[in-house]
């Protein structure tokens, strides 16, 4: 959606075809027994990027939905008896720190201070790095940049440089999980999250995190983009080095370029020709994937104390967890687990005296999904659950949904049933990443999660960027 606003912004006629019946992909929501969940989006970080890009426009996300600033961000909890409550703003958090760890404020600002150098030279600066040459790398500004940037170091090794008591470190590396790797595979680059967490802090809009798809549709259209649901992709038309349309729903439609923002994988190994491909199978079964998850929907008839509006639950050892996500993977076997309650903070999407409550698990991508082994695992995390927060859960469950790898298979055409796309390892950063531009078919370009600059919406929404500049450029070259 954000590419097709570029493009027609630019002059383009363009249409998007969806195969889902409503827009949003991973982003979406749906509605049942008088509840508004969304489906995948919870934490609206990086507020600059969403205010950039509707910007570029004319418009600010405030033409569209409200946006509030939560305080506290979110709740850790790690025992019946232990949580730590995260504050907006740098002030309260330094305060929080020198409890947890005497002179650790100063180390905080430290920190903060290179995550912010990190963040404003990679967020910045990433629409001009579309990953298609190493020139990209070379240039003065990203040379002279680079050691401040600690690409070369895992965030493991940087936090503890500054901070020593278990819990700093562990909220410090809890962002990470963002990326989709274990801290010690992510470069130190990636404070910069830990930046967007503290400084930019975490917002929510009023009303769901859908409505910033309902924003980004209603611009595409007030621009020109043509929607299309139920609109499924079958096949790529190529001839010898271009594709002259797709087949959507058994019919060939003729187009110009197409830009492809379905999952990479499914896109080159379903919808092209292998004589067409980018990348082969063995060269996307070597990805590091990042995890999956296990969700679950609830409708809860009666208001839940102990939960604010973002709630994490890390009673149990991550390492292990990790391991089991991303060295041997399989179903974990005490995992910790993530509670959404958006009702806290917003009565519309829950029924009066209800509560929304969204848990999710990571998991593995790739693992055998069925009935029994989500209802085992719902089963485990509402035991703890019920006993971490000291509420009754179970007898209060008016509406119930589970959703998994086969899910964002079926939904999606998810490779391996991932979540997030690509884990952002070092080996799997910038011109790593899947390529946007396919050199064998000229007028195809990929946009994503799967390729640069990576996973969650607002990379996603500079992934639509990057890849309408480029197909401007390659435009302007063709008709010149
Ligand atoms: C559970 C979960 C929680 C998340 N939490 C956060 C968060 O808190 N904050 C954050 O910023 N990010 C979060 N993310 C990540 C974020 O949602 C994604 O990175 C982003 O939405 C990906 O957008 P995309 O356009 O690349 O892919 P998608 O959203 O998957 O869009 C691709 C679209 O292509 C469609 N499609 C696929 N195949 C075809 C076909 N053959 N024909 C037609 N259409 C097709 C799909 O239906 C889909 O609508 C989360 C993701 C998940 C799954």
């Amino acid at each position: 959606m954000s590419a097709s606003c570029f493009l027609a912004d630019a002059g383009f006629d363009v249409t998007v075809f969806e195969k889902n019946d409503s827009p949003g992909g991973r982003a979406r929501k749906f509605e049942a027994k008088g509840f508004r969940f969304d489906m995948g989006p919870s934490w609206y970080w990086m507020p600059d990027v969403f205010e950039e890009f509707f910007g570029h426009f004319g418009k600010s996300p405030a033409d569209y939905y409200d946006l509030l600033r939560l305080d506290p961000s979110y709740r850790i909890v790690y025992s019946d008896t232990d949580r730590l409550d995260i504050p907006a703003g740098v002030d309260n958090l330094c305060k929080m720190f020198e409890i947890l760890e005497p002179g650790s404020s100063v180390q905080l600002l430290k920190f903060l201070e290179e995550g912010k150098f990190k963040y404003e030279f990679s967020i910045h600066d990433l629409i001009n790095r579309p990953g298609l040459s190493v020139r990209e790398l070379l240039d003065t500004e990203m040379l002279s940049g680079v050691f401040k940037l600690h690409v070369f170091e895992s965030i493991t090794t940087y936090i503890r440089k500054f901070f020593n008591a278990p819990k700093l470190v562990e909220l410090l590396e809890f962002p990470v999980l963002f990326l989709g790797a274990k801290p010690e595979n992510t470069p130190a680059l990636y404070s910069l999250m830990n930046y967007a967490d503290m400084v930019l802090g975490t917002w929510y809009p009023m009303g769901g995190m859908h409505r910033v798809i309902e924003g980004m549709v209603s611009l595409a259209k007030s621009l020109g983009v043509r929607f299309e649901f139920n609109s499924n992709v079958q096949k790529l038309e190529v001839n010898s080095t271009s594709t002259k349309g797709i087949v959507v729903n058994g019919v060939l439609q003729y187009f110009d370029y197409i830009v492809a923002s379905a999952d990479y994988h499914h896109v080159e190994q379903d919808l092209l020709p292998a004589s067409h491909r980018r990348y082969s199978e063995a060269y996307w079964q070597k990805r590091v994937m990042a995890p999956s998850s296990l969700i679950f929907y609830l409708g809860i008839n009666k208001k839940v104390d102990n939960l604010l509006h973002h709630t994490l639950f890390f009673d149990e050892d991550f390492k292990k967890h990790a391991e089991e996500i991303y060295d041997d993977p399989q179903w974990p076997s005490a995992p910790q687990f993530y509670v959404s309650c958006p009702s806290k903070t917003d009565p519309s999407v829950a029924p009066t005296g209800c509560e929304n409550v969204f848990i999710l698990i990571p998991v593995a991508p790739g693992l055998t999904d069925n009935e029994w082994t989500r209802e085992k695992y719902f089963e485990m995390v509402l035991k703890r659950l019920e006993h971490l927060i000291g509420q009754n859960i179970r007898d209060h469950i008016l509406f119930k949904r589970s959703y998994a790898h086969q899910d964002f298979i079926n939904d999606y055409n998810a490779f391996k049933g991932n979540a997030y796309g690509l884990a952002n390892t070092l080996l799997q950063t910038a011109n790593l990443k899947p390529s946007i531009i396919n050199k064998k078919v000229k007028n195809l370009f990929y946009t994503g999660q799967l390729t640069v600059p990576g996973p969650g919406v607002p990379p996603a929404i500079i992934s639509g960027q990057v890849v309408a500049k480029e197909l401007i450029k390659k435009h302007r070259e063709f008709v010149t």
